[in-house]
């Protein structure tokens, strides 16, 4: 039997502990992401120059796209809630801003400045060469955390018995929403922990 369970209690609760891990985010600029999107571009042999002047930054004031391009500097910035997406969705979208900043060098190239879709050919081929030849043409965050994902992963409040299940196992401790709510005017308590199931 399946125990009552709805998607805006979970919500509620994870909204409260998202808030209090997005504190932990990195922000600023990210050598180590830096470092792995410069060995990446340096594989692209036309591709050095931009190589060299990758710089990769968290920006926290970016709401609802997951990443940028600044194609003239060779910047990309990404929003830290994608540390609240599936694993693996940092990673794609470095790749997916760094496709736009290749498609952009070469079109530009030679005191060339020619006019580019941004989702067009360039974009499309310099994804199949950083590895991502699937690639979607979105940049929006919700789209990435919505992607659908089983339910494997099951977890009940101590207290109300309720059910909370998830695609991911938890790696911060997240409480029980309604109780929170009911009993501890909507603020986190310990005492409403879940627990695995
Ligand atoms: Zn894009
Ligand atoms: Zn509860």
């Amino acid at each position: 039997m399946l125990l009552p369970w709805s998607a805006a209690e979970l919500a509620l609760a994870e909204a409260a502990l998202a808030a209090k891990a997005r504190a932990a985010y990195p922000l600023g600029r990210d050598a180590e992401l830096e470092g792995g999107a410069r060995r990446l571009m340096r594989q692209l042999p036309d591709c050095h120059a931009l190589a060299a002047k990758i710089e990769v930054h968290w920006n926290a004031r970016m709401r609802s796209t997951a990443g940028r391009a600044w194609q003239g500097k060779g910047r990309v910035e990404l929003n830290p809630r994608l540390h609240e997406c599936p694993e693996g969705e940092i990673d794609r979208t470095l790749r997916h801003e760094l496709a736009h900043l290749v498609a952009y060098f070469r079109a530009s190239r030679f005191g060339l400045r020619r006019r580019i879709e941004p989702h067009g050919a360039e974009w499309r081929l310099a994804c199949h060469e950083l590895g991502i030849p699937d690639e979607e043409r979105t940049h929006r965050l919700e789209a990435l955390k919505s992607r659908r994902l089983p339910l494997r992963f099951r977890y009940r409040c101590p207290v109300c018995d309720r059910d909370f299940p998830r695609a991911r196992p938890m790696r911060r401790p997240l409480a029980c929403g309604p109780c929170c709510e009911e009993r501890n005017g909507g603020r986190y308590d310990t005492r409403f922990r879940l627990v695995a199931a």
